[in-house]
């Protein structure tokens, strides 16, 4: 991180800056990448001025941390965007659809289901859509690791349209920490492609030009706006 940018909002600006520039030698359009501002472990003080500066897409990675800032922050700020980037639970799930706009995480049959049923009562309650969905890929089937294998993927999306009645809309992954990431950028741009799903998440503070250059559609940043994390995410 630059030394010389004192606040999340410079940084922003910076990391914004970064992605127009790499948007630009990929030859992709200006805007073609979305910046997801993880704000995870911050609170809601923290965010504000990163909304002042008019950033309004966001990541969190636990719903209960995610219940206690961001409906204050919908209140005060119009058109926020709030992505689920973590495990999700099942029994969490109800209180997800209702907070969440993107959820990136679902890897899982247990979760495609409880989220298909949950979704369905949204829809019914609120006459709204509920949230888009990706499927976490485990690029680099790591045991430890969530997310469904590369080579289950594409009958993963087809059982949750056709068993759970859940459209997909895109791919999201998190690379090894241990190995260069591009392989897995690529992979996952090239799964996206095949299968026909428009939104592909991938990029963090260390290597999200890396993952502009290879097609992301949002790259989800963190510690470059916000600063280190005071504790462990
Ligand atoms: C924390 C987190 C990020 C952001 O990480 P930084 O390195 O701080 O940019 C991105 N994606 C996921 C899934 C995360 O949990």
């Amino acid at each position: 991180m630059k030394q010389d940018l004192q606040s999340a909002a410079d940084r922003l600006e910076d990391v914004l800056a970064r992605i127009r520039a790499a948007e630009h030698l990929a030859g992709r359009r200006e805007g073609a990448t979305t910046l997801v501002a993880v704000s995870k472990t911050f609170d809601a003080d923290a965010i504000r001025p990163v909304l002042d500066a008019g950033q309004r897409v966001f990541g969190e990675n636990r719903v209960q941390e995610a219940a206690g800032k961001w409906p204050g922050l919908r209140d005060d700020y119009e058109g926020i965007e709030l992505h689920l980037i973590g495990p999700l639970q099942s029994n969490k799930a109800r209180e997800a659809v209702a907070m969440f706009d993107v959820i990136e995480s679902v890897d899982r049959e247990k979760i495609a289901a409880a989220l298909a049923r949950e979704i369905d009562r949204f829809r019914t309650e609120t006459t709204e859509a509920g949230p888009r969905l990706l499927l976490q890929v485990n690029t680099g089937a790591e045991p430890q690791k969530a997310g469904v294998l590369p080579q289950e993927t594409a009958g993963f999306v087809a059982r949750c349209r056709d068993v759970h009645g859940l459209r997909i809309e895109g791919l999201m992954c998190i690379p090894p920490f241990d190995e260069p990431p591009g392989p897995h950028f690529a992979l996952l741009a090239k799964m996206a492609g095949e299968l026909g799903l428009e939104t592909i998440s991938m990029g963090m503070s260390g290597d999200f030009e890396d993952a502009v250059m290879l097609g992301a559609t949002h790259v989800r940043v963190g510690s470059a706006i916000f600063g280190e994390r005071p504790r462990p995410a």
